[in-house]
């Protein structure tokens, strides 16, 4: 289980790194600091002596260096940072400095950490002694000068002597980061501090702005939990930086302990809902439990740090702190194995994050020198991280955009699919249809038993048929042909063979009419038409008595008796000028009639109207 190793490391790493020494140094002289020698105020840690005084010890109790007993033993810097991890003792810190310019100077003894209880601050000298006590239990008025550090002043005259001496006491992590300074020094590194310290948390305010903007269009709760962790760690790093206590509570002497582990609580809550929603954590998996519990536990926290003593509440909200950066760090490294490409990001912030929090961590309680340094060092580490952050954000911007995208191309690539198939389907269903509709006109002008186009074709053409003779001069002859005593044929050898013979005629027909315009039909039982056009009266004649001729010769098989012949007649008429259809029709209906009558199995042509 990755989460758990990792959280035994680091719960492993934060005790083991509190048991460390403090920093100690061995008794002997310290020596007189010429105040106005620059370079003796650059090595300034090399004369001031300090003593820690237990509970027990009688410099514990007192309140005043004059009640100090006569023989106290001072331990001198050596150099070092005075860093005091998690500790009851009083500190005394002594500085003896003189002025051997000639004229009178004036300096700023300057304390650079602003989180510790209680300050007494005292130098006396050949001229008036002066006393200061402050610390952040003391409201901010108590320093004199309104910094964020504490500026204490050192006004020698020519040649004068004096000696410092301050009594630090604080709960928790105890540092005393002390220089020397000209007040346009101090005047000068307070300018460019403010300059780097207005463009970053200027930057961390815009960025909280702009997410809280974008949670508000958008609705999307992770960008409500990145304003709100960008703007808790603002808050932690401005009351770890002394400004919440210069701007926002400079009278409440008792929130300034508070505000730090409550801070811690709020940050690691605030970490802990952006992570779980902007890493997308599926519900109920184990990760998702896990940085629920987390964010109870730093909810339970931030209440907590009211109630809970300082140095307790400090450990557990930095423990918890910690593990909460290392279990979001496992979590988005997780997510990023499996796939899910904003998380890439997201561990990279966090990489430097861990790392600029863990050496913060170490340097809050004693272990890291240089507070000014590790704080510029956890600026850095936070704006990186916080840049990181949003580009996370607008990498996970991009991945639903893009997913966003992809399901509209699917979308549109399925739809004209299915457009594409419906259209071929349709086209399909057309051609059937047409199919169908031509299969139905044919029928519907052809005669299903031989074949042959039946009476309505006949009735279509046979007008057209004339309108164009009479138009192109083109002759157009009529023959109409009569099967002979085929009631007979019927009545003796059954309709069934009527019908063979039906088909046989048709055969015939078919066979003599070859032209491409000429057409035959069946429009009655045995009764057929040939349509001629551009066929004179003997061209007809000529076709109707080689139709007879075959019909003669050619015998249809019964079933009984042997083969038959079947003979036909036939009359013709020519299209004359002036007629129509049924005129026309009738001349040659009236030929057949003249036919049969005239013994059948021949020819008459009709005659010309008067
Ligand atoms: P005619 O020489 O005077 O034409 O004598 P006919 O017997 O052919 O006389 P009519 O035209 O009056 O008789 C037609 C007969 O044709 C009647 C019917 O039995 C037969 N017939 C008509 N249509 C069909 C048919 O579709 N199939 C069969 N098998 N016989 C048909
Ligand atoms: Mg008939
Ligand atoms: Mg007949």
């Amino acid at each position: 289980m990755p989460y758990l190793r990792c959280l035994l490391v680091f719960a492993t790493l934060m005790i083991t790194g509190f048991s460390a020494n403090e920093t100690n140094g061995a008794t002997g002289d310290c020596p007189v600091l010429d105040a106005s020698n620059a370079a003796e105020r650059d090595a300034l840690m090399h004369y001031v002596c300090f003593v820690a005084a237990g509970p027990g010890d009688e410099a514990h109790s007192v309140a005043d260096p004059s009640e100090l007993p006569g023989n106290q033993q001072w331990t001198p810097a050596n150099g070092h940072d005075l860093i005091f991890s998690q500790t009851d003792s009083v500190y005394w810190v002594q500085l003896k400095v003189s002025n051997l310019s000639d004229a009178r100077q004036f300096w700023y003894l300057k304390l650079n950490y602003p989180l510790l209880d209680q300050i007494g601050f005292w130098i006396s000298g050949n001229s008036a002694d002066q006393q200061i006590m402050t610390g952040d239990q003391h409201p901010f008025a108590s320093r004199g000068i309104d910094y964020r550090y504490y500026l204490f002043p050192v006004t020698l005259n020519a040649g004068e002597n004096a000696t410092v001496t301050l009594r630090i006491q604080s709960s928790g992590a105890l540092n005393v980061p002390l220089s020397l300074s000209t007040p346009d020094v101090i005047i000068a590194d307070s300018n460019h501090l403010t300059l780097a310290h207005g463009l970053f948390y200027g930057a961390l305010a815009i960025f909280a702005i702009f997410n809280l903007l974008l949670y508000f269009s958008s609705g999307t709760i992770y960008y409500f939990h990145n304003a709100f962790y960008m703007a808790s760690l603002a808050m932690f790093l401005f009351a770890m930086g002394g400004f919440a206590n210069q701007y926002f509570w400079p009278n409440s002497t008792g929130f300034a302990n508070t505000s730090i582990p409550l801070l811690i609580a709020v940050c690691t809550l605030a970490i802990t809902l952006f992570g779980r929603s902007f890493l997308d954590i599926s519900p109920d998996t184990f990760a998702d439990r896990l940085l629920k519990a987390q964010a109870w536990l730093s909810g339970a926290l931030a209440l907590l740090a009211f109630v809970l003593p300082y140095s307790l509440s400090i450990i557990i909200n930095a423990i918890v702190g910690l593990s909460s950066i290392a279990s979001l760090f496992i979590t988005g490294f997780i997510r990023w194995r499996e796939g899910y490409m904003p998380a890439k990001w997201y561990v990279l912030a966090w990489s430097g994050m861990l790392a600029g929090t863990l050496i913060y961590t170490l340097a809050a309680f004693g272990y890291l020198t240089d507070f000014l340094a590790r704080e510029i060092f956890m600026q850095v580490a936070v704006g990186t991280q916080v840049l990181l952050l949003n580009y996370a954000i607008v990498q996970r911007w991009r991945l639903l955009n893009q997913k966003l995208l992809d399901i509209e191309h699917d979308a549109r690539i399925q739809l004209e699919q299915k457009v594409h198939e419906r259209t071929s389907q349709l086209r399909s269903t057309m051609r059937e249809l047409e199919q169908a509709n031509r299969q139905l006109a044919a029928m519907s002008l052809n005669d299903s038993l031989t074949g042959l186009h039946n009476r309505r074709h006949m009735d279509n053409l046979l007008p057209e048929l004339c309108a164009e003779s009479r138009r192109t001069g083109q002759p157009l002859t009529l023959a109409l042909l009569d099967a002979d005593h085929f009631k007979s044929v019927n009545d003796r050898w059954g309709h069934d063979f009527g019908d063979t013979c039906l088909k046989h005629i048709a055969e015939i027909l078919s066979r003599h009419v070859k032209r491409p315009r000429d057409v035959a039909i069946r429009f009655g039982g045995e009764e057929f038409a040939l349509l001629l056009p551009g066929t004179e009266a003997a061209g007809a004649l000529r076709l109707c008595q080689r139709i007879l001729e075959d019909m003669q010769q050619s015998v249809v098989k019964t079933a009984t008796d042997g083969p038959v012949t079947i003979t036909m007649s036939a009359g013709t008429a020519t299209l004359l000028q002036n007629e129509d259809d049924r005129e026309l029709f009738r001349r040659a209906d009236e030929a057949l009639y003249r036919a049969k009558v005239g013994g059948r199995n021949q020819i008459i042509q009709a005659v010309e109207p008067d």
